[in-house]
């Protein structure tokens, strides 16, 4: 998947050759194990949307879901999570 170049008109162009080209990196590139939900079993009470450092728990019409780009895999909803809604599942291919 091709990722967009970052922008580096904020570097001064005297200040040192860029040797390499920046490129964002999101965690979902490197993560090994992801939540699932279990919409079924959810029921809005919003414990892993405040747990989830990163905070990319999002907000469904009925459940909680989770934006796998930017969930790094710590697995912290899945524990606390009253209902065992979310359970973590390795990534494809890690
Ligand atoms: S903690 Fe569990 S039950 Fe509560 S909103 Fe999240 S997934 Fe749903
Ligand atoms: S696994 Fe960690 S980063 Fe991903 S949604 Fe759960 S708490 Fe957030």
């Amino acid at each position: 998947m091709s990722r967009p170049r970052a922008d580096m008109s904020g570097i001064p162009g005297d200040l040192a050759p860029v040797a390499t080209v920046l490129s964002p990196m999101l965690a979902g590139d490197w993560r090994a194990m992801r939540p699932v939900v279990a919409r079924e079993r959810c029921v809005k009470c919003a414990i892993c949307w405040l747990s989830c450092p990163v905070q990319c728990v999002i907000e469904r019409a009925s459940w909680f879901d989770i934006n796998l780009a930017a969930c790094k895999g710590c697995g912290i909803c899945a524990v606390e999570c009253p209902h065992r809604a979310i359970r973590m599942v390795e990534e494809a291919g890690a």
